[in-house]
């Protein structure tokens, strides 16, 4: 199986001389079944590009019918949707998957942005055949891929997916912010110390999530614990807390993902380079990397 990426970015596509080498598109992940079976997570900018490849290629072989995993209906992860040519083919059937919403069911959410308002045509008239199935915490079996659903800490409804295939895992959090206890010293009130348990339960759940992960697509939107701090109630987490669960997970691998609009490649670079080392100095075996557009990783 592998992962590719078509979209890197967190919040709004960033295009432009400073983000050439590692993109400006926003969230969408192809991942691929040594059977051929194709899986897509997210459809944020990226998925325009992504449809116009697979137009050249498995378009080709017949009509697509492909499962989408929505990690939420944030912009970021749909607004893409829009210029997936695919979805303009009436043979193609798309399963969009995603997570069940407080706020209107996932088909309304997602096709408002098709609405007259916003955009010339209608989710309804594009072509495709589109179906929905809205998500909850659990385990559905797409083809010869089991995925998991894990709630992650974001100001909506937000999954993380562990996608099990070919003996191989590969799991996503992102959007997500660590879990933080906001009543204070767990020895000072019975408040505090209930707010506490909680707290670690749900970190707890987030580290079985990724256990054992041969890759994991981590948000890491910070850089420092400062950029962290002034970010609170965000959604978002930092490359400090990614490394330490995926350390603490014993995961293989951790793509640094949902990159900050103003992040250069100058910085990513940097940042590379300066993880690299600082995994070899503390002879730990994690392989850390930021997620760039085109990158395939080949587990
Ligand atoms: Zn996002
Ligand atoms: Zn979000």
């Amino acid at each position: 199986m592998y992962a590719k990426f078509w979209g890197v970015r967190g919040s709004i596509p960033a295009p432009g001389p400073q983000t050439v080498l590692y993109g400006g598109n926003t969230s969408c992940i192809e991942i691929r079944l040594a059977s051929g079976q194709l899986l897509i997570i997210d459809a944020g900018s990226g998925i325009r590009e992504f449809g116009l490849w697979l137009l050249a290629n498995d378009q080709k072989q017949g009509p697509l019918k492909t499962d989408i995993l929505l990690t939420h209906t944030h912009w970021d992860h749909i607004h893409g949707y829009p210029f997936f040519v695919p979805a303009y083919i009436k043979s193609n059937e798309f399963t969009i998957h995603g997570p069940v919403n407080y706020a209107g069911n996932l088909e309304k959410i997602f096709s408002a942005q098709m609405d007259y308002t916003y955009y010339p045509i209608k989710l309804e008239d594009a072509g495709a055949k589109v179906r929905f199935n809205e998500l909850k915490e659990g385990t559905i079996t797409l083809g010869g891929a089991k995925v998991t659903t894990c709630y992650l800490n974001h100001p909506i409804l937000c999954l993380g997916y562990r996608v099990e295939a070919d003996d191989r895992v590969i799991c996503t959090v992102y959007d997500h912010e660590p879990y933080v206890n906001i009543f204070g010293n767990p020895e000072d009130s019975d408040e505090a110390r209930e707010a506490q348990e909680a707290v670690d339960m749900a970190s707890e759940k987030v580290l079985r999530h990724i256990e054992n992960a041969d890759l994991v697509i981590y948000d890491a939107q910070y850089h420092t614990q400062q950029e962290l701090d002034s970010h609170r109630g965000w959604g978002h987490s930092s490359v400090e807390e990614a490394i330490a669960n995926c350390l603490a997970a014993r995961a293989k691998q951790l793509a640094i993902f949902h990159h900050d609009p103003t992040r250069s490649d100058e910085e990513l670079n940097a940042l590379h380079t300066g993880l690299r080392q600082r995994m070899q100095n503390e002879d730990k075996h994690l392989v850390i990397f930021p997620a760039k557009e085109r990158l395939l990783v080949s587990l």
